[in-house]
């Protein structure tokens, strides 16, 4: 197996102390699971660190170093781990992101790649004649360039898209992204709703700048029929400017978002879903919360993670990465890999990159790569 060490990750003012004991043996089973009993079946894989805006939490003003062409993975690479994942290791969600996936002129083949593969893969698992389940494949976009695209992707195999739109107030749009796009994210956004995508999810970052207009927001949202989630803001953005002090809580944006609409507790859609439903005006329409720092979810977390060059990042803040790029490229089998896979997994940490008990729910340890170069 090829590990990468990224360095080890120190967690701001909390001892690192191991919650289970270090030589634990992994359990004889095939699936993702990892010392603290989780399973991953939801894998997101990144395509490219480019990204057509340069939302300030997210990204530098320059961009992000590009990665290099032959080292990016290639449409065939990324439906064999597709394929792996899903046949092998019990995978049955699959979000292409980024950087912005529209950025790969190759997506509808990468798109087209996965769903050949992940549907193969079901196919071997069905028994007894019974028809095997689809697995979904959807994206994470910022919709640039949506509209020219989303019928290919949908025939393709793409089932659904999350769009990230923090504000639909032009000027704060042009300012928290840097780009005066907002309406060719709205033109996307329609474009996807035609293309049968529907129910289309929303993901704005809680922000002191977008507070404002949060209801505004949540009355777009409503009036075009996409489901709104927020979620607070994360120590990912690659100018290392987050504070805690800064984070918008999901009390502030409900007591903001009250003002104007009735909200009524609706739970969460399942218990490991990370955003916690409110229905906007007795419904239908439903707003999510998604309080990442505030109250983080690590516990029922079940990702895995593709980074752009290839490697499984287990936690959103460890940085320990292994390359199965390089096992694929130096002739591994999927059994070989399937295991680096499986290794790469059992020592996801506990919480926010770190193992340590004593972690508090809004420390996190320090990643060395920032959202776009992970792949949110
Ligand atoms: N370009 C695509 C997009 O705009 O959705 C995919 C990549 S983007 C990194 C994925 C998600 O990460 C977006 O919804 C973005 O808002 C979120 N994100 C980026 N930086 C974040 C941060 N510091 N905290 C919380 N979410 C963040």
């Amino acid at each position: 197996m090829t590990a990468v060490t990224l360095g080890i990750p120190s967690v701001r003012g909390v001892p690192r102390r191991a919650a289970t004991p270090a030589g634990r043996p992994r359990p004889d089973t095939p699936l993702l699971v990892d010392r603290y009993g989780r399973v991953a079946r939801d894998l997101r894989v990144s395509i490219t660190t480019a990204c057509s805006l340069r939302c300030t939490y997210c990204m530098p003003a320059e961009g992000l170093p590009l990665v290099p062409r032959d080292e990016l993975m290639t449409p065939g690479e990324i439906g064999r781990l597709v394929g792996i994942g899903v046949r092998d290791l019990g995978i049955r969600d699959i979000r292409f992101t980024g950087g912005e996936p529209l950025m790969r002129r190759d997506l509808e083949q990468i798109i087209g790649a996965a769903r050949e593969a992940a549907d193969e893969g079901m196919a071997a698992l069905a028994t007894g004649g019974t028809s095997p389940e689809r697995v979904r494949i959807a994206m994470t976009s910022n919709a640039l360039g949506l509209d020219k695209r989303v019928d290919a992707l949908v025939a393709a195999g793409l089932d659904r898209v999350n769009v990230s739109l923090d504000t639909v107030d032009r000027q704060a749009f042009a300012t928290l992204t840097r780009r005066d796009r907002l309406d060719d994210v709205l033109t996307g956004i329609r474009a996807a709703l035609a293309a049968g995508l529907a129910p289309v999810k929303i993901n704005a970052v809680l922000l002191p700048e977008t507070l404002a207009g949060a209801a505004d927001l949540l009355a777009w949202a409503v009036e075009h029929g996409c489901a709104l989630r927020f979620i607070e803001e994360m120590p990912l953005d690659a100018d290392g400017r987050w504070t805690r002090d800064d984070v918008v809580s999901a009390a502030d944006l409900l007591e903001v978002l009250g003002q104007r609409f009735t909200l009524t507790p609706a739970g969460r859609e399942d218990p490991s879903a990370p955003a916690e439903e409110w229905l906007v005006d007795d419904g239908p329409a439903t707003v999510g919360v998604i309080a990442s720092v505030t109250r983080s979810f690590c516990g029922a977390c079940d990702r895995t993670r593709l980074t752009a060059e290839g490697t499984v990042r287990s936690c959103l803040f460890g940085n320990e990465e292994t390359d199965l790029k390089a096992l694929l490229r130096a002739g591994a089998s999927d059994e070989e890999v399937g295991d680096a896979w499986r290794a790469a997994m059992w020592a996801k940490p506990r919480a926010h990159g770190s193992d340590a008990v004593e972690l508090a729910a809004d420390a996190f340890a320090d990643t060395r790569r920032s959202m776009g170069a992970i792949g949110g």
